[in-house]
């Protein structure tokens, strides 16, 4: 996994960038204490270790589920009543951590998004010129698919033997398992809870491969 700042640069700041302007003070206008946008993030109670405060002084979140005590499953519940029990968990369409399902999702489901995604894998393969953890170029190639092949020819229906074989590898090292090649990460991703933090956390140490 290589140096990300989707989180940071397509979801962050642009909402920060708006919270600013509702408030009326764009940036760099300062903004006077006391002045706040109340921002609400759907975190369960499953999931508390994920709910934070944000980082600026004029955004605080509330975490509404949470305070109703509300788990993973009676959002599942509420969301089947009202007939929406297909309600998939929140994600960039490119997310390098979906596993084979979700790719299978976009790709029998919705030919566009998939034309897209495929688009996109195929412009990250050089990287930006600042493309890994230390801020140098890539010396190899960058893929959304764990396979590393180009999203179009990966092994999305099933899981091949080399993908197995490195799963083995990293299991002794906090690696995916099985469950995770096929349902992608367990978690969603919101702006205040990356489904990538562990890595996150490591890029801002140098220390992701
Ligand atoms: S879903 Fe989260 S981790 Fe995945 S690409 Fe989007 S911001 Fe990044």
């Amino acid at each position: 996994m290589t140096r990300r700042q989707c989180t940071g640069e397509y979801k962050i700041k642009p909402i920060k960038k708006k919270v600013r302007e509702l408030l009326g003070y764009p940036y760099p206008a300062r903004i006077p204490k006391g002045v706040f946008v109340e921002q609400w993030v759907g975190i369960s109670t499953d999931e508390f270790h994920r709910a934070k405060d944000a980082d600026v002084k004029y955004m605080r979140n509330r975490h509404p589920l949470i305070d109703m005590g509300w788990s993973r499953s009676d959002c599942v519940r509420y969301l089947t009543s009202l007939g929406l029990a297909d309600t998939p968990k929140s994600s960039c369409l490119g997310c390098p951590f979906h596993g084979n399902a979700q790719w299978r999702n976009i790709r029998d489901n919705s030919p566009e998004e998939w034309e897209d995604v495929v688009e996109f894998d195929a412009a990250i393969r050089k990287g930006n010129a600042r493309a890994n953890a230390t801020g140098n170029r890539l010396l190899g190639e960058a893929f959304l698919h764990r396979s590393r092949v180009p999203l179009s020819e990966a092994p999305i229906d099933h899981v091949t033997a080399a993908e197995w074989a490195a799963m083995q590898e990293e299991l002794t090292d906090t690696g995916p398992d099985l469950e995770e090649l096929e349902q992608g990460v367990i978690d969603g991703c919101s702006p205040w809870a990356c489904r990538g933090e562990v890595e996150l956390a490591q890029d801002d140490f140098g220390l992701a491969s």
